[in-house]
C-alpha cells in the first residue's frame, strides 16, 4: 500500500503547511519605517529591555527586498504615500503589514490635506496598533497577534487576498 494511501486525505499538505507558517512567523523581518515620534517606539521594542529579537527579528531591513513585515511608524504625509508603496511593492511576498500609532492608523489628530488619513489607503493592513505612541509592550502585542494570524493561515491565501485589496487602492494623484 502506498503512503498516500496509508495517511489521511490532506495529511502532508496540512503538516507542510503548518511547517512553513511556523516558519514565518519565527523568522519575519521588519523594515525599518519610522516616520515620526512612533518611530522612537519602534526602535525601542528592538532595545535589550524589550528585545524583540526574542522573536527572530533582530535583523531589521534597510531593504525592501529583505524584509517581510513594514511597520509603519507615524503619520504618512501625502509625499511620503507614493514611496512607502513603491518600497510595499518591492517587498518580497508573503508580506504584511502593521499600523503603529493612530497616525499611521487613521491619520490620529493630523486631520489635514497633507495627511494621509490612514496607510490602509495605500497598502492592505494586518493589524493595527491604537496609541500615541504605543508602547514598545503593546507593538511586541501586535507583532504576537500577527504570528497568530500568520500560523492560521493558508498558503497563498494571504497574497491572494493582498491583490484584491490592492486592486482597489489607488496612489494619492
Ligand atoms: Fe507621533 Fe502620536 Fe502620531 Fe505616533 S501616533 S506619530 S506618537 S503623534
Amino acid at each position: 500500500m502506498g503512503l498516500e494511501e496509508q495517511l489521511p486525505s490532506g495529511f502532508l499538505l496540512s503538516t507542510v503547511e503548518k511547517l512553513a507558517d511556523w516558519a514565518r512567523s519565527s523568522s519575519l523581518w521588519p523594515m525599518t519605517f519610522g516616520l515620526a515620534c512612533c518611530g522612537m517606539e519602534l526602535m525601542a521594542a528592538g532595545d535589550p529591555r524589550h528585545d524583540f529579537s526574542r522573536w527572530g527579528m533582530e535583523r531589521a531591513s534597510a531593504t525592501p527586498r529583505q524584509a517581510d513585515v513594514m511597520i509603519v511608524a507615524g503619520r504618512v504625509s501625502q509625499k511620503m504615500a507614493p514611496v512607502l508603496r513603491r518600497l510595499y511593492d518591492q517587498m518580497t511576498g508573503p508580506k504584511w503589514v502593521i499600523a503603529m500609532g493612530v497616525c499611521a492608523s487613521s491619520g490620529g489628530m493630523f486631520n489635514n490635506y497633507a495627511v494621509v488619513q490612514g496607510v490602509d489607503h495605500i497598502v492592505p493592513v494586518d493589524v493595527y496598533l491604537p496609541g500615541c505612541p504605543p508602547r514598545p509592550e503593546m507593538l511586541l502585542d501586535a507583532i504576537l497577534k500577527l504570528h497568530d494570524r500568520i500560523q492560521n493561515e493558508t498558503l497563498g491565501a494571504h497574497r491572494k487576498a493582498q491583490v484584491a485589496e490592492l486592486d482597489e487602492r489607488a496612489l494619492p494623484g
